[in-house]
């Protein structure tokens, strides 16, 4: 990982907003700036100072990941400790992270920072971590494959009878034991009707024939996420299943054909969109196409409507159209992409022919 050029980077922005400094308080942030993958610590940057603040419990981590930084475990709390730091390089414009200060460390942080003028800094790291290094685009794609992977085990666990929620304790289970760190996010197993609810985590109702199941799910591997949707079928599909199935399918296709450097996101949208309404489905697809994943399983950029991001080589960003019917259920496919030179490249291997359960 080139913590070296994103110390430089962020440097330029640094300056670039007349900042003196910054104090770097959101974890992944701090992770993608000096590799702390701990889960208490703040990051202050002073040109091209940087000087890591923890705890005891977290001394021997530490030393041995950061780089690029001071590590520094003083006697006071770590914020405490950073201000005076700071105030020790004479800065009179600090940055914060506006976005995750709580109201109580904004009181904390104003009330120590004594002459230093608090400066809010939106978005400002996250913006440097929606281009991704190589390396990163290589762990997101093993975080990928490993998911994957898993999908074949699912579907042998998917039968009239069994729980959502057992469905995605078999999965969580074979993801640790492939070597998972952790699910990127709650499991989604939304069968029959609940199919129709977006967001519908896995819940104790049984699998009936006869319907879709949505299975949304990802996993981390070295820090960074995976997210992939796939939507079966549970008995033999009749015609408007097949319909629903085709258009969402369609509108995805058409939303990853789209990506390129110099598109903005929302033409992505716009993309998938323009494909459901064709359908006369637009108005089931009551979300934004995609988002970025990376460290966080949400991340800029947003693929939504209207949103003028342009598109640029090494981002990696989620292609997840879908149509919610209360009535007859819905229906997902999610692929995460990446930016390349001249268009994009699918790194989500899995087959989107829609299976069927018999
Ligand atoms: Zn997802
Ligand atoms: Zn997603």
């Amino acid at each position: 990982m080139d913590y070296r050029g994103r110390e430089k980077k962020l440097a330029e922005r640094l300056r670039a907003a007349r900042l003196d400094a910054c104090l770097v308080t959101h974890l992944p942030n701090i992770r993608y700036l000096c590799g702390f993958t701990g889960s208490a610590g703040v990051l202050a940057v002073a040109g091209s100072k940087l000087a890591f603040f923890t705890d005891g419990r977290y001394t021997t981590q530490a030393r041995a990941e950061v780089k690029g930084a001071r590590v520094v475990v003083g006697k006071r709390a770590a914020l405490t400790e950073a201000l005076a730091w700071l105030k020790r390089q004479r800065v009179r414009r600090l940055g914060f992270e506006a976005e995750h200060v709580p109201f109580a460390l904004y009181r904390h942080l104003s009330g120590e920072a004594g002459k230093m003028r608090l400066v809010p800094m939106p978005g400002v790291i996250e913006r440097l971590r929606m281009i991704k290094e190589r390396e990163e685009v290589e762990q997101i794609r093993a975080a990928i494959l490993l998911a994957s992977g898993l999908f074949d085990h699912l579907l042998n666990t998917i039968k009239p009878g069994v729980k959502e929620s057992d469905v995605a304790a078999e999965l969580e289970h074979a993801a640790r034991r492939d070597g998972a760190e952790g699910m990127s996010f709650e499991t989604i197993v939304a069968s029959g009707l609940r199919s129709a609810l977006p967001h519908g985590r896995a819940s104790a109702q049984p699998i009936q024939k006869n319907g879709f199941v949505i299975l949304d799910f990802g996993v981390i591997l070295a820090g960074y996420c995976s997210d992939m949707t796939r939507t079966i079928y549970v008995g033999a599909p009749g015609k408007r299943p097949t319909e629903l199935y085709r258009a969402v399918l369609d509108a995805q296709l058409a939303a990853i054909a789209s990506v390129s450097p110099g598109k903005t996101v929302g033409e992505v949208d716009q993309a998938a969109r323009f494909r459901l309404q064709k359908a006369g489905l637009g108005r089931y697809f009551t979300h934004s196409t995609g988002h970025g994943v990376g460290l966080e399983i949400h991340e800029p950029p947003r693929v939504a409507k209207g949103q003028a991001e342009p598109l640029e080589p090494g981002m990696v960003i989620t292609v997840e159209p879908g149509v919610y019917l209360p009535d007859e259920g819905g229906v997902r496919i999610e692929d995460v992409v990446v930016v390349t030179q001249n268009g994009c490249e699918v790194l989500t291997p899995t087959t989107k022919e829609l299976i069927a359960l018999e």
